[in-house]
């Protein structure tokens, strides 16, 4: 039987009666598993109230006081992983493993977070004028929303709110309908962990849930991950609003290789990047452009094997190296994307289409597919597809690769490979990316640095995580303050330091 899945509100489960809802499949068998509750707008009301009232008490905790609380809570998840990545897999369709290290990149973000002390410490000037000493102070926002994508049902979330709650504010998250369960395990998990009731909420739904979000007054804040059609629409909505907005849209990351490389590894980097959870990452590789036709045709030979040897499967396949896609649409529209660069002159090298999985001949699956001498005037060059189909690029030179991969309208990763330092130290100067690789294949920052993209990969100021997420989600205060001297105050006994009172 299927089962339902709603809400978390102050503490509890929230259910709501006569609520839309949506179907959510697994997409390893495209079987309708559980229900989604969409929230009512009542219900992100009272979502929205609580967080509010909850982060006017939650703000003036000490750090002591959610330090112990962050730290209880990257214990909580470490222990719940497997449970957690089961629950990811069966909605996601990633293999397990797969949703072990998306877990693990949140705890490093959450144990990042620990360092909010040090991070939101403020700056003091003594004496900058007649005894007066200026100082500054940041203090959290307030209610945050947190709007997330299907493809890191916990990592891209746990990135966004660790920061948000470790230095103050309440949450109201929103994850995507088509993984819903992950988000009440999380909740359950920061309420063992101790957070007050009300610091962490979650409203299930669809853009009705979303636009109800970016029209509160009592939202101070919106994070958001999604596709770029979206996040524009959600950063013009938030500010028309006058919240502050950070959106992290989509990508279509560039990977240059040079003829020096070492092209063994470039090859293994490119089918991994590539190909890895069904290509259904926003820092995925997705086109290789390789410079000079021999390099080309070289890593051709070197690709072709490895990713013919990639084997599809369900999500608890432990032989799968990646599984189905979200969902029947997202296959169409892949499929789609294919018949489109045959037609517009891409060669094809390898063709996933009509791939299906024994026993599972339901599930969402595509076999990787390749085209070769895709041109910047195709739609495989123009968008991202989100899916296991991957393009080849020639380029003439350098400065060929540089302005294909600089004229895009996305600018989440880029890499080069290559053994030469300077050619390595140019693409990092010229590149429009946010998030660089030399010879690294997924330039994913560990939690300490900043993560963002530029151009039409992110919308507003801020990063999703590292110190400067710390600064989205805090507001800054500047103090200028003189004590005159008091005689009174200096003389009197009664009022005189005593440290044995
Ligand atoms: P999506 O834009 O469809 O959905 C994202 C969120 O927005 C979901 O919660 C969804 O319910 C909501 N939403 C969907 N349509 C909406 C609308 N019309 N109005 C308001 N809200 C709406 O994205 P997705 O398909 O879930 O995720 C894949 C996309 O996310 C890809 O484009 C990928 O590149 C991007 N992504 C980006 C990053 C990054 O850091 N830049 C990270 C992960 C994913």
């Amino acid at each position: 039987m299927n089962s339902y899945i709603g809400h978390f509100i102050a503490g509890e489960p929230y259910v709501e009666s006569n609520t839309r809802s949506g179907p959510v499949y697994n997409p390893s068998t495209g079987e309708e598993i559980s229900r989604c509750a969409y929230a009512s707008r009542d219900t992100v009301e009272k979502a929205v109230a609580t967080a509010k009232s909850a982060s006017e008490v939650w703000g003036k905790t000490s750090h002591a006081k959610r330090l112990a609380v962050m730290f209880k809570f990257r214990e909580l998840v470490i222990a719940n992983m497997d449970s957690l990545a089961e629950v990811i897999g069966r909605e996601h369709g990633k293999t397990i493993p797969d949703a072990l290290g998306e877990i693990g990149r949140g705890i490093e973000s959450i144990e990042f977070a620990c360092n909010e002390p040090h991070i939101t410490k403020g700056e003091y000037s003594n004496n900058v004028a007649g005894d007066i000493d200026v100082f500054s102070i940041r203090r959290p926002i307030g209610a945050v929303g947190c709007i997330t994508p299907f493809n890191f049902p916990v990592m891209v979330p746990v990135v966004m709110f660790a920061m948000a709650v470790a230095v103050g504010n309440s949450v109201v998250w929103k994850p995507s309908e088509k993984v819903p369960s992950a988000a009440l395990e999380i909740a359950r998990l920061w309420k063992e962990a101790g957070l007050p009731d009300g610091v962490f909420n979650v409203v299930q739904g669809d853009k009705e849930v979303v636009d109800t979000i970016l029209e509160h007054p009592d939202i101070a804040g919106v994070s958001f991950v999604g596709s770029t059609a979206v996040g524009e629409y959600v950063y013009q909505k938030g500010t028309s609003n006058n919240k502050r907005v950070a959106a992290f849209t989509g990508g279509k990351n560039h990977m240059v290789v040079m003829p020096d490389a070492d092209l063994e590894a470039a090859a293994t980097a490119f089918v991994t990047a590539g190909y890895g959870s069904a290509s259904q990452r926003c820092m995925a590789v997705s086109l290789l452009l390789p410079v000079g036709d021999e390099t080309a045709d070289r890593l051709l030979e070197l690709i072709v094997p490895k990713i013919k040897a990639l084997k599809v499967g369900p999500y608890n396949d432990p032989k799968a190296d990646f599984g189905a896609l979200i969902s029947s649409e997202s296959k169409m529209a892949v499929e789609r994307a294919i018949d489109r660069c045959e037609q517009e002159g891409g060669k094809l090298v390898l063709d996933g289409r009509g791939f299906s999985v024994e026993d599972h001949p339901n599930g969402y699956y595509l076999g990787p597919t390749l085209f070769d001498h895709v041109s910047t005037d195709m739609q495989m060059y123009k968008e991202e597809v989100f899916g296991p189909v991957r393009g080849i690029i020639r380029a003439k030179s350098y400065e060929e690769a540089l302005k294909i991969t600089n004229r895009h309208d996305y600018g989440n990763g880029s890499v080069i490979y290559t053994r030469d330092g300077k050619a390595a130290h140019r693409f990092m100067m010229e590149v429009e990316s946010g998030m660089i690789g030399v010879n690294v294949p997924v330039p994913l920052p560990t939690s300490y640095f900043n993560f963002g993209g530029l151009r039409e990969s992110k919308f507003g100021e801020g990063h999703l995580y590292g110190p400067d997420a710390a600064r989205f989600y805090t507001k800054y205060k500047t103090v200028s303050q003189r004590w005159p001297e008091h005689d009174n105050m200096i003389s009197s006994s009664s009022l005189a330091f005593n440290p044995i009172a």
